[in-house]
């Protein structure tokens, strides 16, 4: 059977055995499988300075930490031949760019995408410069590596490949697809009757079989979430 590859996604790291964690599972994991993408993990000790493979050094004009050598990271991107001109190269860190669904969308056209994984305090800044990496992060927090940053941005981006997901619509109803939060969701029992023998029903609109009318109460309960707990995408839809 011939498989057409959607998209390779290198992986430059320093913990090659972090991978494919959390892509080899679910839906992403048969997406793997089934080789609607590839997963290439460079191990950036094997371009190491000495012996040991050692890939960084203590900054310039002092401070905590290590720093990753630029002629390292060059050395590792330079072992990778892109096969098409639609690739990207993207450097994982707190200050970079705020990762959004729309960035995903983007994101996921690229037939090639090599994601640079940072430790310790970063990657020096030569090699994110001259090397052309653009600076995505994936929220306002700090990790400690890349690695999981890295999961997170290739699942968001391989869940929007054509054919991937079982159910495509559902991409146009989730959270973010409109500036709003998606709408909650119910499934049996229709009573639930909890340990304190409480009974909690259903919405009775989900059990009415109006879709007219559900789709209004999704949509209402779609605003009323959005307002409540994200007033700055509120903003932006309205
Ligand atoms: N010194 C850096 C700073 O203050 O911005 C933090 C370095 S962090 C301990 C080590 C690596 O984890 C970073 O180089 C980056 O690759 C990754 N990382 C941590 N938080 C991240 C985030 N929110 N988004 C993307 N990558 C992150």
């Amino acid at each position: 059977m011939v498989f057409l590859i959607k998209m390779r996604v290198v992986i430059l790291t320093c913990y090659p055995e972090m991978f494919p964690g959390s892509l080899g599972y679910s839906v992403i994991g048969n997406a793997l499988k089934n080789k609607k993408f590839s997963l290439k993990i460079v191990n950036l000790h094997n371009f190491g300075i000495d012996k040991r493979g050692s890939v960084d050094d203590e900054p310039f004009g002092g401070g905590p930490g290590m720093v990753i050598r630029p002629d390292v990271i060059e050395k590792a991107l330079n072992s990778i031949t892109f096969k098409t001109d639609n690739y990207c190269k993207i450097f994982l860190t707190p200050s970079g760019q705020k990762l959004s669904q729309a960035k995903l969308n983007n994101l996921s056209k690229y037939d090639e995408m090599l994601i640079l994984c940072g430790r310790f305090e970063g990657v020096d800044q030569r090699a994110i410069e001259i090397l052309d990496f653009q600076e995505i992060s994936i929220g306002d927090y700090v990790l400690s590596g890349g690695e999981i940053a890295a999961q997170v941005l290739v699942e968001g981006c391989i869940r929007l490949i054509p054919g991937v997901l079982g159910q495509p619509q559902s991409l146009l109803e989730e959270s973010f697809s409109n500036n709003l939060l998606e709408y909650p969701h119910y499934t049996r029992p229709q009573t639930w009757e909890d340990i304190q023998g409480n009974k909690h029903e259903v919405p009775d609109v989900l059990t009415s079989g109006n879709h007219e009318k559900i789709d209004k109460w999704r949509k209402e309960k779609s605003v009323e979430k959005t307002k409540e707990l994200r007033p700055d995408l509120y903003k932006k839809e309205i």
